[in-house]
């Protein structure tokens, strides 16, 4: 029976072109993948630039402070000179003080800052140079994919082809049983049956009737359970 050996091809067909899409849907994914944690390293290299900007303009408002309160350390030395009595004497030189302590903090302040950006001045340079490495790892590594993607589709198309000149051999009716088995039944529409007497697609026995009528391959006989075309072959 003819019908039965282009089933059996068909079925082939159809389970490489369900691993051929798979892929085709698979590997866009991958470059995503790839994509993202190349975008994930700019971005951290972007934030701790954003750090040292940052760590810049705190600087230059502790220098401003510092130039103010120089002004004003000036300002309360000036008075001194001007003050009427001890008592008013007294509270300028607190004043002062106060000023030295303030001065003491914000140079403090400075130096810490100072030290931070020269630990982010370190740490741009090793985010650059981790982007710089993943970046080329990831064009390689895109270019591999997008190399296997093409070549899935080269494939693909090539066996659709051949796959419908095949469907065209087959009588109408069975093509569309076998189409709609395999729509509903996970991509597989036709199983063997061997020595075991199971159905290779539900694991059900076959009555012994079935199997005379399968051995003997008369005509195409399906599952009672499953509806799957059914195949004969001695090796279990
Ligand atoms: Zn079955």
């Amino acid at each position: 029976m003819a019908e039965l050996q282009t089933l059996i091809h068909l079925q082939e067909y159809d389970t490489k072109i369900a691993a051929l899409e798979t892929e085709a849907v698979r590997l866009p994914k991958q470059i995503e993948t790839i994509q993202a944690s190349l975008a994930e390293a700019r971005k951290s290299v972007e934030t701790v630039k954003a750090r040292v900007e940052q760590t810049r303009k705190d600087l230059r408002a502790k220098e401003k402070d510092l130039d103010d309160i120089a002004a004003k350390r000036q300002k309360s030395e000036a008075r001194l000179w001007e003050v009427k009595n001890n008592t008013e004497y007294s509270a300028v030189l607190v004043e002062i003080e106060t000023i030295k302590s303030q001065k003491a903090r914000i140079e403090e302040e400075l130096l810490g800052l100072m030290e931070m950006q020269e630990r982010l001045a370190v740490e741009v340079r090793e985010a650059e140079a981790r982007h710089k490495t993943r970046e080329e790892q990831a064009r390689q590594d895109e270019g591999v994919v997008r190399k296997k993607l093409a070549a899935v589709e080269v494939e693909l198309t090539g066996i659709r082809g051949e796959r419908a000149t095949l469907a065209g051999e087959l009588p109408r009716n069975n093509l569309a049983d076998y189409e709609k088995i395999l729509k509903a039944k996970a991509g597989l529409a036709i199983v063997s049956v061997s020595t075991t007497a199971i159905c290779g697609g539900c694991r059900v026995t076959m009555r012994p009737q079935v199997l005379q009528e399968l051995k003997a391959a008369a005509e195409l006989v399906r599952c009672e359970s499953c509806g799957r075309f059914l195949y004969w072959q001695d090796t279990p």
